[in-house]
């Protein structure tokens, strides 16, 4: 079976389980997380979160693009968020390659050079710090100076926090 119908065919399991939910639309922790799309970090349970309490905005590399700076607008104009908590992680893919290695390669394979910057890292606190520096400096934010960045160990599940001055 596909993976696909299987996710499908459970979710019929666990609908008809799951009592109804009407959570308000705005996340009750006004917090908006921004993290990596890597499949070890279950964001709810390493922070004890439960559904309705924050935003989770994600992507490779958990990087502070447009895109994310556009939903963050959404999170703290429209839905009441104040806070940005941003999650990088150990063993990131995107320590694996370069902007323009991957570039070259997508060029390569496809014939047409992305219009999208790669946003590759070589060291996650610097990234960490780059990417609160993207946060404050955005004038499409409410709350930009209310942010806080953290390297998220996928082995141990500890935190630690990177501090920009
Ligand atoms: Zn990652």
């Amino acid at each position: 079976m596909n993976v696909i119908d299987e996710l499908i065919a459970n979710n019929r399991e666990i609908a008809a389980l799951l009592p109804d939910k009407n959570l308000d639309v705005a996340p009750r922790r006004r917090l908006a997380i921004v993290t990596c799309m890597d499949s070890r970090i279950d964001v709810f349970e390493a922070l004890g979160l439960e559904p309705g309490e924050a935003h989770i905005l994600r992507n490779g590399g958990g990087v502070i693009t447009d895109d994310v700076i556009r939903s963050l607008a959404i999170s703290q104009r429209r839905l009441g968020t104040e806070e940005v908590m941003l999650i990088h992680h150990t063993d990131c893919g995107m320590l694996t390659i370069t902007d323009d290695g991957f570039r070259a390669e997508l060029q390569e394979k496809t014939g047409v050079a992305p219009a999208f910057a790669i946003e590759s890292f070589t060291d996650l606190e610097s990234d960490v710090a780059q990417s609160i520096l993207r946060v404050r400096r955005s004038n499409f934010l409410l709350h930009n100076n209310r942010v806080r960045g953290f390297v998220y160990d996928v082995v141990n599940h500890e935190m630690r926090e990177v501090t920009v001055d």
